[in-house]
């Protein structure tokens, strides 16, 4: 039997399950659509930010993919047609890193393996260990089509690769130069700005005289003094500029200089670009190793000499230094200058160093041939779709972020020099030396036909074929009537949920792609793709971070880095994705705190109870012949007028739950959400409304069946319904929950294809919603108090008490505070306006507040209540009778301070009030809530007055 559910709920027993269940079934795929599957919904796609094939899951991705997946079930059960496409990224340089790394362990290098047993050897590996991460991601129950799992070397992704480069190159925004990278001897490759982080290192500023020469070609006895932070490189100088207005060295201008330790002759050129304050205010040139030197070079038309090879090691280049690695050579070429006379001078100085972000070894700027996308043209494409609001970022100040990047933007160095990627189709003649790029791999050369020609060994960046995937995922470019019902629905995708740190890497290329290429598929009409349809998404959420408790950005130094998948097994998937849910708003770091939790498992532990609770008595009410009707189940609940006040007020609190966490959603506000269903669960049902619906359920042979049958009916139907409301934040749990519901017998194959619960609309209910709302509000306010005031005056919690109360000193409370949900219209409220309505509630409703508040007696008094064991509220003054001997004194403290609060609070109030220029600018309803605070707190002082004049004189 299904309901049999154990006594604890213990997630490990569930979630394996039906996460194994979700896949096995193919619950979320979302096949191409077939003409007549039109009406299905409307579309709504996300790609998963593929991780790297080398990846495990952290935290970070545990709360993307929480993000995502709460809004993807939510979608679905909204009647969306839900496409998530999952996928792992061939990632470059670190699965290469990785292999290389297994490769030297047993020995070997990936040279001595060569190229073609080395990619071979990396295919391998990923079969065998790559996707640990998606393997993860099924476990943890993200609802995405593992039917269109992707990996970015694939055929396919790989034909929309090459067919994007040669399509580039023949429209000339392709091309290959010299330029400076940013080169890491480690990997040996370029990499990218992007891929460069910078740290703050203490170091030297080096200064060093050049010999001035004269005309004769002897030295003049003269120096030039220089200023570096790397010495190594100047055994690649070509010149050494001053300021076109230094008047210190002016009048060397048109000399020579021999270059220490080399002893060649460079100029002296003038240009404007050098900084009189730096270092000596004369500067070396040179040109392959700084980017600045690299545009001098230009300007003046020196030659570059590169002094270095791949592995950081001084070249051929470098005269007496060759084969010595730059740090090696820094230190000699240091000694030697000082030998020589020629060192001025060594200042301490801090220098700002780019490392490679994968391995951490200093980079090189280094001047190689690599190449390049003329980005521009697509650059002004992209901004142009941001700026005409095809694409809308969240949080807003992103959009900003991203026209300041692509407002400063360079080409984009595209080849990477490593062996695992995308190789580049281009073929060099070694005949005419002219480059053949082409579609299919060409047997000679285009130019000249020549049959000797060789491939570029060079691969492309990692990001070129990320920054396609919303085209090629759907098939471009091989545009078949599949992928075309594919591109037709899916694409544009609605939404990109990611990172702020891939926004340049990624987002920004996606987005220059999408609208480069998509305008190659028409839209289903035949007319063409506009730029507003070209975007490769609507909308860019960027989330935020997960720091630890203590807000510090969780790093492997700083030992605080929390393993999602060790916190899931000992508190459950539903918990800690709960915990992530209640903390995310956009643009607000988490701070993960575990107790967190826990406190979110114990809410999953009283929802488990709660149903146990619920089959207890479905399994007691058939005993007499009562059994749900399974029809009623599946929809939002409606209590007629007639129905107890909690069955009414039950309804409205869940269609006031569901229009707020509804409307939270549309505006990413998953902690409004989480919380609004928290105080839903755990308040509204479990707390009040269980507890007076056990009045209801009797199951003796002379109960009222119809009574029971309908109090049942209507606890089950909210069940029901709140577990669909939670489903999308804590899938698991409401799965379990849900099929022991039907019985093992569900309407559908998994509640995440249910209905998600929406608010009715409809003027009737809004009545009731409001009414049933205002009238429990109003019974529980006096059961908090009775329990407030048996707990101050020592009741014991087992003794039933009798209570009077006193609604003389009434006043009018106003409309009630209902939940704000969209839909809900606050008309027309039968609320009561004076204590005879409030009187009538109270009498009407004398079970409720019996057995929560443990009262056995209610009777009402008009002449004043007084003594210790009295509480006065806005509305109604209530007495315990109990026998108290009154401590006069302490009473005469307690309300004594309560006068003053009281007075407080009225001066405040009496001030805002009276401030002109608050009132001008103060919303309307924000000074109506005011003066009826201030009305309240008036009454109050009095009645506080009148329970201290009442106390007995001493
Ligand atoms: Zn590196
Ligand atoms: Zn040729």
């Amino acid at each position: 039997m299904p309901r049999d559910l154990p006594k604890a709920y213990d997630p490990a027993a569930i979630e394996d399950h039906w996460a194994e269940y979700w896949v096995r079934e193919k619950l979320f795929a979302q096949p191409t659509p077939t003409a007549d599957a039109d009406g299905n919904g409307e579309p709504y796609t996300i790609l998963l930010p593929p991780p790297n094939v080398t990846g495990n899951l952290h935290m970070g991705h545990m709360f993307e993919h929480t993000e995502s997946d709460i809004l993807m079930r939510w979608r679905r059960m909204s009647g969306d047609r839900v496409l998530w496409v999952p996928g792992t990224d061939h990632a470059g340089i670190a699965t290469q890193m990785l292999v290389e790394r297994q490769i030297v362990s047993e020995g070997a290098t990936r040279q001595q393996l060569g190229r073609e047993a080395f990619v071979e050897r990396v295919w391998k590996w990923r079969e065998h260990y790559g996707g640990v991460i998606l393997d993860q991601m099924k476990r943890l129950g993200a609802s995405v089509d593992w039917q269109r799992e992707y990996f970015t070397m694939d055929e396919k992704l790989s034909v929309a690769v090459r067919e994007a480069f040669v399509r580039l190159h023949e429209q000339g925004l392709i091309y290959r130069g010299a330029y400076i990278v940013n080169w890491c001897p480690r990997c040996q490759t370029a990499i990218s700005d992007l891929e460069v982080f910078h740290e703050e290192q203490s170091g030297h500023l080096w200064e060093i005289r050049y010999p001035v020469v004269n005309k004769d070609g002897k030295d003049s006895g003269k120096f030039l003094s220089v200023a570096t932070t790397r010495p190594e490189t100047m055994l690649g100088d070509v010149a050494v500029a001053i300021h076109p207005e230094d008047e210190r060295y002016l009048h060397l201008h048109g000399k020579k200089l021999r270059l220490p330790l080399m002893g060649r002759e460079i100029p002296i050129i003038l240009d404007e670009w050098v900084s009189r304050d730096f270092g000596t205010g004369a500067v070396k040139v040179t040109p392959a190793h700084d980017p600045n030197d690299f545009a001098l070079a230009e300007r003046h038309h020196l030659p570059s000499i590169n002094v270095m090879d791949d592995t950081g090691h001084i070249n051929a280049e470098g005269g007496a230094y060759t084969g010595l690695d730059r740090y090696v050579a820094r230190k000699k070429i240091v000694a030697d200058l000082e030998e020589q006379g020629l060192l001025a001078g060594i200042k301490d100085h801090v220098n700002n160093i780019g490392h490679c972000d994968r391995c951490k070894t200093v980079v090189e700027p280094r001047l190689s041939t690599q190449w390049f996308i003329k980005i521009q043209p697509l650059a002004d494409k992209a901004k142009e779709a941001v700026r005409q609001g095809h694409i809308k970022f969240t949080p807003e100040m992103y959009e900003k972020t991203y026209f300041e990047w692509m407002e400063n933007i360079h080409d984009w160095c595209i080849s990477r020099q490593l062996w695992w990627g995308h190789r580049i189709p281009a073929w060099h003649c070694a005949d005419c030396h002219k480059i053949t790029v082409a579609r299919v791999d060409p047997a000679a050369c285009a130019h000249c036909g020549s049959k000797k020609i060789t491939q570029e060994t060079d691969v492309l960046d990692t990001w070129f074929s990320s920054g396609l995937l919303p085209v090629s995922v759907f098939g471009w470019p091989n545009i078949t009537p599949e992928t075309r019902a594919d591109f037709d629905a899916f694409y544009p995708t609605s939404l990109l949920v990611t990172g702020f740190d891939i926004l340049f890497f990624w987002v920004a290329r996606m987005i220059m792609f999408g609208c480069w290429f998509a305008g190659d598929v028409p839209l289903p009409d035949g007319s063409p793709r506009s730029l507003a349809d070209s975007v490769p998404f609507r909308e860019v959420y960027i989330h935020a971070l997960v720091r630890d408790a203590n807000r510090e950005k969780m790093s492997k130094t700083k030992g605080n880095v929390l393993d999602p998948i060790e916190i899931v097994k000992t508190y459950g998937t539903d918990a800690v994705r709960f915990t992530l849910a209640s903390m995310a708003s956009p643009g607000t770091d988490i701070a993960f705190n575990i107790a967190r939790t826990e406190g979110y498992r114990a809410f999953a532990n009283k929802i488990w109870n709660a149903a146990r609770f619920l089959f207890m008595n479905i399994d007691r009410a058939a005993g007499i012949g009562i059994v749900v009707d399974p029809s009623a189940l599946g929809k939002m609940p409606e209590a007629e007028q007639s129905a107890p006040l909690e069955a009414r007020w039950i309804v409205a609190e869940l269609n006031a739950t569901a229009a707020k966490v509804n409307q939270s959603l549309e505006n990413y506000r998953y902690d409004d959400a989480a919380n609004t269903i928290y105080q839903f669960f755990w308040g509204s049902f479990c707390d009040w409304y269980l507890e007076i619906v056990k009045l209801r359920l009797d199951f003796s042979r002379t109960a009222d069946k119809s009574q029971t049958k309908a109090a049942l009916t209507t606890l089950v139907q909210v069940f029901e319904a709140a577990l669909r409301l939670l489903s999308p934040f804590m899938p698991f749990l409401t799965e379990e929950l849900w099929h022991a519901v039907y019985d093992g017998n569900p309407p559908a194959k998994s509640i995440a294809l249910t209905r998600y619960p929406q608010t009715i609309q409809d003027s009737k209910v809004d009545y009731r919603i409001g009414d049933a709302h205002s009238k429990m509000e109003a019974i529980q306010r006096l059961v908090a108090e009775v329990r407030a005031l048996r707990k101050d005056i020592g009741i014991d919690e087992k003794l039933v008490v009798p209570i009077v109360l006193d609604l003389t000193h009434f006043a009018n409370l106003g409309e009630p505070s209902l939940l704000n949900g969209e839909g809900l219209t606050q008309q027309n409220f039968d609320t009561f306006d004076d204590s005879a309505g409030l009187r009538k509630i109270f009498e009407s409703n004398q079970d409720i507040i019996r057995r929560l508040a443990r009262v056995s007696d209610l009777t009402f008094s008009s002449t004043p209540l007084i003594g210790p064991n009295k509480r006065s509220s806005i509305d109604f003054d209530l007495m315990i009778v109990y026998e108290l001997t009154i401590d006069v004194s302490a009473e005469r403290e307690r309300l004594t301070k309560e006068i003053a609060k009281y007075e407080k609070g009225l001066i405040s109030a009496e001030r805002q009030l009276g401030n002109d220029s608050f009132l001008a600018k103060a919303p309307a309803n924000v000074v109506e809530g005011l003066k009826k605070q201030e009305a309240n707190t008036r009454l109050l002082l009095e009645k506080a007055h009148i329970s201290l004049d009442a106390l007995p004189k001493d």
